[in-house]
């Protein structure tokens, strides 16, 4: 579902914002809120077409962010197909850079075991994802911290 900004383009009244999969449905939306049954019932009542309506519609975009975040890898969500959430840093990082940071703070190296490091069991296999769920890798993060 996306939301569509609508406006009187001649008067520049703000009509609102409207959900809808496309522009035609936020103009069902826009009409039904207005008590007409879709927006080819409020046309007929003034008179305009589609074609010579004024309204000037505009899909409001969230901006992208990206967040630090741990998925169980053994669950599987039916709804959204993808690994269950368990712990994400909670921030809307405004770029993949500062998201990369907080990757590897989160991330760092905290004592010695065998021959390796280890980190903090919270933050195992932490990966960044940005909001419309695509996810970095270790590379693409190394590349963005040294940008
Ligand atoms: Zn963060």
């Amino acid at each position: 579902m996306s939301k569509f900004e609508i406006n009187q383009a001649v008067s520049g009244v703000d009509l609102g914002v409207f959900n809808g999969k496309t522009k035609d449905q936020a103009l069902d939306a826009m009409a039904q809120d207005q008590g007409y049954a879709d927006y080819d019932e409020l046309l007929s009542v003034t008179g305009e077409t589609r074609e010579s309506d004024t309204l000037e519609i505009r899909e409001v975009r969230k901006p992208l962010t990206f967040s630090v975040v741990v998925r169980d890898c053994n669950s599987w969500d039916a709804k959204t197909g993808i690994h269950c959430l368990l712990r994400d840093c909670g921030h809307a990082h405004r770029s993949l850079a500062t998201a990369s940071h907080c990757h590897a703070k989160l991330t760092k190296v905290t004592g010695q075991w065998g021959n390796g490091g280890t980190t903090s069991a919270a933050w195992f296999n932490a990966v960044v994802e940005s909001s419309t769920g695509e996810q970095f890798s270790n590379c693409e993060l190394f590349e963005a911290l040294n940008q």
